[in-house]
Parts: C-alpha cells; structure tokens; sequence
C-alpha cells in the first residue's frame, strides 16, 4: 500500500494536498537532535503478563514540555525563514500544543504569540508565559480563535503553526516511533492515541519505513469516534465537541493531510472508554510509577483492555502526555 504523496518538486495543483514522506521525518529527527528528549522506552512485566504480550511504552510524558507536541511545535519553527523566524509564530490551543510552540519558540530565538480561552487553566497559561510565549485571551463563547489567529498573522506577519494539519509538524511527531523501533526492534504491532491525527500520521510513515509488516491502530475515545467513523467510511466526519476526560483527544475532526495517511496505513481505529482511561491512569501510577494524563492513556487502555490481541505480539506503544493537574490525577485515582 502507498500513500500519493506527491513530490515536492511538482507544483502543488489547489486540488492537491502535499504530504509529508517518511524522509521528513528523517529530517526532522536531525532537526530536533539535541533539542528534544529522547524519551524511554519502559517495559512492565504486569502488563506483559495481563496481555500476553510483550509491550514497550515510549514514554512521551518525559519529553520536553510533558508531551510529544515538542517534537513537531521544534521541527515546524526550524523550518521557517530567517526572516519568518524574525516575526515570530502564533499557535491556538489551550493544551499542550501552546505549551510546546512557546517552549520551542524560547529556544529557537523566535517570538511566540498564543492565543488561549480566558477560562483556560491558570497553570497552563502560566506555564506557556513561563516559556516566553505572549498570551492573548479570548472570549470562547463569542470570539473565533481561528479568526482572531489570522488577524494578528497578517498584522504582524507571523506564522501560523497549527497543531495537527502540518507537515513539518506531522514529520516532528513521527520521530517518536522512529526512535522507539530503532531502540527496541520490529513490532507486530503499533498503537497510538488519535486527537487530529498529528501523532498517528507521523508514527505511520516512520513505523512502516521501519517495520514494515507492523500494524497501526489508532485510538480514541468513545466519546468522540470521529477518526474511526472517517477511518471507516473513507471522508473526514464531523462531531460536536465530545464529552471525555481525554482533552487532548476533544478535536472534531481529523486533518486534510493527516487523514489520507492514517487511511493509507492504518489498520483501523479503535476507542476506549473514560472508565478504562481512569483504569489505565490508575496502572501507570501503582505499576509503572510514572504520571501520564488522560489522552496519554488512550493507546495503552486498547492494549490492557483487550480492544486488540496482543498474545505473543510485540506490541508498541505510544504514552503521549503526562501534563494532568494533580489534583485532578487525586480525583480520577480516588474515584
Ligand atoms: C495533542 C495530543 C494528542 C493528540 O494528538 P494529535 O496529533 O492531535 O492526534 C494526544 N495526546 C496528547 C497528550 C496530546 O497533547
């Protein structure tokens, strides 16, 4: 199976989406060399013993800015002109993705504008002030963050770095698997939470560059099944807002450019429920030790839960985000 992936040397015809190839990924690993974290791969032998199988969670929660969302927010602000990089970038997000573009932003040199929900968490538009990102607040009832976003690239000339439908940042969040395969080996088996399909995508084109009989699953949550219906019935399928614990996974839809790759090379799309998420969360702190939010324990439930056999398998595993709010983590533990 191959993906059209037409070549960036050919003009791009209005009805053509370019697509990013497993060489940018390649590229984007010497991008972020040195700069990202090359996170653990941690192995349980709980969790072999409860699946059967043998998994190696990569463990995203220890990466720079607490997700897997630095790796793609660094590769896309490399990229950018010395005159582009001047002006700055403008990212809108209340998650992760805010945090990683300002995070990245302060590194790299270039200003940051975030635009964020006024009703958004203290601490993390502290955390993305922190990072040397300006904040700039909306109403989300009454203002578009979309509109307000392309106003201030045109006042000011920045470049808007959107959180999943991007190449650059496609090719960033597939150096993640290309690390986990190239420390552990081939897999039968990859699984990989799903929001916009940003991860998903990249994990794809590096796991079947890497390991080629692999076979991807994305995962997401019931709640909020628009991969899965898109994945399923072949075009991009709309949702309200879906009601989860897995804020990174709220997205309504999935991108133009990481949808055709997920179709091209996934094997189908899975969901859980927020019960197993909280069961998930509850497994990584008694078992494994380490902190991971909801969103971060999509891929990991499919596997626990027995969405998919893992029984003798070789089994990959992407643990996305470890940014929960502790007390939170009390609540959903205590529950
Ligand atoms: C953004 C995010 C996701 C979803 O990633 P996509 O590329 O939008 O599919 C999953 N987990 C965490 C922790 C995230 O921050």
């Amino acid at each position: 199976m191959s993906v059209q992936t037409p070549q960036n040397s050919e003009p791009a015809s209005p009805a053509t989406v370019s697509l990013p190839t497993y060489e940018d990924v390649v590229a984007a690993a010497q991008r972020i060399d040195g700069a990202a974290h090359r996170t653990p791969v941690l192995t349980s032998r709980t969790a072999d013993e409860r699946t059967g199988g043998r998994l190696f969670f990569k463990a995203e929660n220890f990466q720079r800015g607490g997700a897997f969302k630095f790796r793609g927010a660094y590769n896309a602000i490399a990229r950018l002109s010395p005159d582009a990089r001047k002006r700055g970038v403008v990212a809108f997000s209340s998650g992760n993705h805010a945090q990683a573009i300002a995070y990245a932003g302060q590194l790299q040199g270039v200003p940051t504008v975030i635009i964020m929900p006024q009703d958004a968490p203290a601490m993390k538009v502290a955390a993305t002030k922190g990072y040397g990102g300006e904040v700039v607040l909306y109403d989300r009832y009454k203002e578009d963050r979309e509109a307000i976003g392309r106003k201030l690239s045109q006042e000011r000339g920045l470049t808007l770095i959107p959180p999943y439908d991007h190449e650059d940042v496609i090719a960033g969040q597939g150096t993640a698997t290309k690390e986990l395969i190239e420390e552990v080996g081939p897999l039968d088996m990859l699984l990989v939470c799903v929001g916009g399909g940003g991860l998903l995508a990249g994990s794809a084109l590096a796991s079947k560059a890497l390991s080629p009989d692999c076979r991807i699953y994305g995962v997401e949550p019931e709640a909020g099944n628009d991969a899965q219906q898109s994945f399923r019935t072949g075009s991009i399928v709309r949702i309200p807002v879906p009601a989860t614990i897995a804020d990174g996974a709220q997205t309504t839809y999935v991108g133009n450019k990481t949808f055709p790759i997920m179709r091209a090379l996934a094997e189908d799309i899975l969901t859980v429920s927020d019960a197993q998420l909280v069961d998930t969360m509850r497994f990584f702190v008694e078992r494994m030790k380490i902190v991971v939010e909801p969103t971060g324990c999509l891929a990991a439930a499919a596997a626990l839960h027995g969405m998919v056999p893992c029984k003798d398998k070789r089994v990959g595993i992407i643990i996305s985000g470890g940014n929960v709010d502790p007390r939170a983590l009390a609540g959903f533990l205590a529950g």
